[in-house]
């Protein structure tokens, strides 16, 4: 399956900000983004020509980094916001917000991202009772997820409920079973993603 493989630090240098990809080193002072908060690059620390485009372009790519999507995964969502009722930005945050890798660190089952992608693909997640080992799974209300009985990585999984300190209101988490219920469609407000999505949209209608 294909994912971005560059240095995660890079990708927030890149866009001047947290984009919390690496789960407990972003807490530290280990983070790129505090070490050196400049863009990466020879050019790193001249000065950016700012234009619409490129503000926009910018929000696209975050957006697209903070969920870890690809360009044509990214697009294939945005079709699919466009075509769904009500605001295109808010539709689209959405699709990314119900990805199930994204769902765990929400929920606090995973420290990122990556590691919750890991997991899933190594078939330690179950919906609804059946194990389910893709990364985009949209999740649906009602939809109860459950860690895989006898799982190697509980250890693990139980870590990273450590740094999460709160879960949005449209889930529902067990800790101590590993077990969780999706109540409904995220609202725009519970989604705690940095992106103004509307600079998206604005990207796309050129
Ligand atoms: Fe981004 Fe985390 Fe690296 Fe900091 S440590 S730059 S938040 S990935």
């Amino acid at each position: 399956m294909a994912r971005d493989t560059g240095p995660s630090c890079k990708q927030c240098r890149r866009e001047g900000q947290k984009l919390f990809l690496k789960g407990e080193r972003c807490l530290t002072d280990k983070c790129g983004v505090e070490r050196r908060a400049y863009p990466p690059g020879d050019h790193g620390r001249g000065r950016q020509k700012q234009s619409e485009y490129r503000v926009q372009l910018r929000e696209k790519q975050k957006a697209r980094r903070y969920y870890g999507v690809l360009e044509k995964q990214f697009r294939i969502y945005y079709a699919k916001a466009s075509r769904q009722e009500g605001i295109t930005g808010e539709n689209l945050l959405r699709i990314l917000e119900s990805r199930l890798d994204n769902v765990l660190v929400r929920l606090g089952f995973a420290g990122s991202r990556s590691q919750s992608r890991q997991f899933i693909r190594h078939g330690h997640w179950t919906v609804n009772g059946r194990r389910v080992d893709i990364p985009s799974y949209q999740v649906r209300e009602g939809d109860v997820i459950a860690v895989k009985a006898g799982t190697p990585v509980e250890a693990l999984i139980r870590d990273a409920t450590e740094l999460t300190a709160q879960v949005p209101a449209w889930l529902q988490a067990d800790h101590d079973s590993l077990t969780a219920k999706v109540l409904r469609k995220p609202e725009r407000r519970e989604i705690a993603a940095p992106v103004q999505e509307q600079l998206i949209v604005e990207l796309y209608s050129k």
